[in-house]
């Protein structure tokens, strides 16, 4: 039986980091990290020695540091993303493809909208500065503190941010310095055409003919609401997806505030145009609108209706048989890994 004994993160090399389960046995094979750049997140126990003996193998490992700091600060999980070096292993994340999809483009922009993104979430108060200390780096997804620094001087030189002192004074800089947003940073978020890939939530656009139980399509329907959308709830490769569906009989305006609300908050919306309901093809339109990602489907039977304005679209077309409904469930997995991930 092995013991873990070691305090430094295998992910970013810092000394601000604690094994949750260092004291026990580790029968389950699963190592609880907490680290003060990254935050929390669960490793096997091969992959946690892969990181630490075989660092050579990764060039890029900061923006996985970026990612877990980003989702340990945004997303509201339940419980810690669990990281495997190997290609399949329920409910494990894979290492090498969140470094992939997470990758920036080439634009320093991007990092420090990361940033911008990172103080909006802690501003609490408007005129409130947030304390950042050089072990933060993650959160603009910087390669480590001196660019970091380089980041947050751009950002004030842009007048997005003000710090609290002129930091670039010092020599050496202090390891804690304060910033905050300035009026110009909270605009710029705001323009922001960024979907909101930070949301667990997928909301799905669908008709469900409530009014009608014995219905052939309210059966229709509810059996790809139970087969698909609540599958992907409980598949383990999204172990924290929502998917949150609007009752689209009522819509007064109590529900129109509701359903925006929905979709602002979402990563991505399904549309699906089965019935060709106006308030499906609405919420989609709102979704575009906002910047969302939209995956449209359609059951086969209904699919020579669609309306013009998304017939380029590509339309994932489906029967609602158990084979059709599987099928769906499939092809909807993969179009949400290449959205949102
Ligand atoms: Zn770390």
């Amino acid at each position: 039986m092995k013991y873990i004994d070691n305090t430094k993160c295998p992910i970013c090399l810092k000394n601000k980091f604690q094994l949750l389960n260092r004291d026990r046995r580790l029968s389950t094979g699963e190592v609880n990290c907490r680290c003060g750049s990254c935050g929390e997140y669960v490793t096997n126990e091969s992959t946690y020695y892969y990181l630490r003996n075989s660092r050579d193998s990764f060039t890029d490992l900061h923006i996985l540091a970026g990612y877990l700091r980003e989702i340990n600060e945004f997303k509201n999980y339940q419980a810690p993303i669990k990281l495997t070096i190997n290609d399949e292993v329920d409910g494990y994340y894979n290492i090498n493809e969140i470094i992939e999809r997470k990758r920036l483009s080439n634009d320093p922009f991007n990092h420090i909208n990361k940033l911008l993104q990172f103080l909006r979430i802690k501003s609490i108060r408007k005129d409130e500065y947030i304390k950042l200390t050089t072990d933060d780096y993650p959160v603009a997804y910087a390669r480590d503190k001196k660019e970091f620094y380089h980041f947050l001087d751009e950002a004030v030189g842009c007048k997005l941010v003000e710090g609290k002192l002129d930091y670039t004074k010092n020599s050496p800089r202090p390891e804690e310095f304060e910033y905050r947003l300035t009026l110009e940073g909270w605009e710029h978020l705001s323009e922001l055409d960024i979907p909101n890939s930070n949301s667990n939530q997928i909301f799905v656009a669908m008709w469900l003919p409530e009014k009608n139980k014995d219905s052939i399509w309210y059966q229709k329907m509810k059996m790809g609401w139970e087969n698909v959308y609540l599958k992907i709830e409980d598949d383990p490769d999204y172990p924290y997806t929502k998917c949150y569906r609007a009752d689209l009989e009522e819509h007064n305006n109590y529900i129109m505030n509701e359903i925006e609300y929905n979709i602002k908050n979402s990563a991505c919306l399904i549309s699906d145009l089965t019935g060709h309901r106006n308030g499906v093809y609405f919420e989609a339109g709102l979704a575009r609108g906002y910047g969302l990602p939209v995956i449209f489907t359609c059951q086969e039977e209904c699919f020579n209706d669609t309306h013009f304005d998304v017939a380029q679209i590509n339309i994932i077309k489906y029967t609602a048989d158990e084979q059709g409904l599987k099928e769906l469930y499939q092809n909807l997995k993969n179009r949400i890994k290449q959205t949102i991930f």
